[in-house]
């Protein structure tokens, strides 16, 4: 195996973020279920934008949230994921390689306007996300460079893009190149209800050995297994994954393997303003460490502090770099 140019190559939905404070009762007006992500349609989230605030727009999306994090950590990341050539594609590719992330993929002429996600923050620091995926859904196999996927320690991709029959086929072309060039897969499971969509495929692609590392909260890891007792979960999925991270909220999370549990609590935070991206760059922190070859404790120390850091402020982008952070901790 030759040494790797990228330490992760994330794949994953194309996103400009849309990110307000909202009050519960706009929750319930427009029926959305709180610290949810719901898939919306063109109309849609043009009704919840008209009804949204103030706000401020950046390029988003789970996968790229983690490039950019780990980018922020002084690793090497990339991001593949497809944009519209409208004005919101023009703002995610500005953004995402002002973050450090090299991003290469071309943008649609043409089809579905560039994804959106409307973000309401309520006064707790929840978030409640609202998605139209438009042109983020069209991302097919020959958005996969081979050469670049070959060139990374790790790809990762994002459980939110398996709806998609194309994106699927490209994720998987994209899982055997990277093994075939003697590197890893991983892949977060996103959200619960994306599991409960596509429980069989990710567990078949788990016990498969398609992915190597998994990720997921404990809302995820209950769905997927079907069951209320997270122990018997993470038990199942310890039979199940080669290697996978699970991050349970104030809990903290662990490093799980079928013969070790490592596990930290989560790094302390003043005050949740929004909990945008915590998931997010928890697996930023992890991978930078992880694709360093430090300890996974370590790893999931650094998991820990870059989430603490993002769930501390508003967005899911490091306002400050997160390897001063990181620096100052002794982590790295
Ligand atoms: P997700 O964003 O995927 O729902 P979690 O809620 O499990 O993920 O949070 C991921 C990580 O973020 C946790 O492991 C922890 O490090 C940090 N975190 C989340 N919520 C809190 C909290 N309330 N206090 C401290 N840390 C938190």
């Amino acid at each position: 195996m030759t040494s790797s140019a990228l330490d992760v190559l994330a794949i994953g939905n194309a996103i400009v973020d849309v990110l307000s404070r909202a009050e519960e009762d706009v929750l319930a007006r427009h029926a959305m279920v709180k610290g949810g992500m719901a898939l919306i349609d063109e109309t849609r989230a043009e009704e919840v934008y008209a009804a949204m605030g103030p706000g401020t727009e950046a390029s988003g999306g789970s996968a790229a949230n983690t490039a950019a994090g780990i980018a922020s950590l002084g690793g090497r990341a990339g991001f593949v994921g497809r944009v519209k050539a409208d004005t919101l594609g023009t703002v995610f590719g500005h953004d995402i390689r002002a973050a450090g992330v090299a991003y290469a993929t071309a943008a649609a002429a043409d089809g579905p306007a560039t994804a959106r996600c409307l973000i309401l923050v309520t006064p707790d620091g929840e978030r409640t996300m609202n998605t139209y995926l438009g042109a983020a859904q069209h991302l097919t196999i020959a958005d996969i460079h081979a050469g670049e996927v070959e060139s990374a320690a790790i790809t990762y991709l994002e459980g939110y893009l398996w709806d998609p029959p194309p994106a699927k086929e490209a994720f998987l072309a994209a899982a055997r190149i990277a093994h075939g060039a003697g590197r890893k897969v991983a892949l977060t499971l996103s959200d619960a209800f994306c599991v409960d969509r596509y429980r069989g495929e990710f567990l078949e692609l788990i016990r498969a050995g398609t992915v190597d590392l998994v990720f997921c909260n404990e809302g995820e890891l209950k769905s997927l297994y079907e069951t209320a007792d997270f122990d018997a979960a993470l038990v199942a999925l310890r039979g199940d994954a080669k290697e996978a991270v699970v991050t349970r909220s104030e809990k903290g999370a662990s490093f799980v393997t079928s013969g070790a549990v490592v596990s930290v609590p989560a790094h302390p935070v003043a005050k949740v303003v929004d909990t945008t991206g915590a998931g997010d760059l928890f697996a930023a922190g992890f991978l930078a460490g992880y694709t360093r070859a430090l300890d996974p404790a370590t790893a999931l120390r650094l998991g820990a502090l870059a989430a603490g850091e993002i769930i501390g402020q508003m967005g899911a982008r490091p306002q400050r770099p997160l390897i001063d952070l990181a620096r100052e901790a002794g982590l790295l």
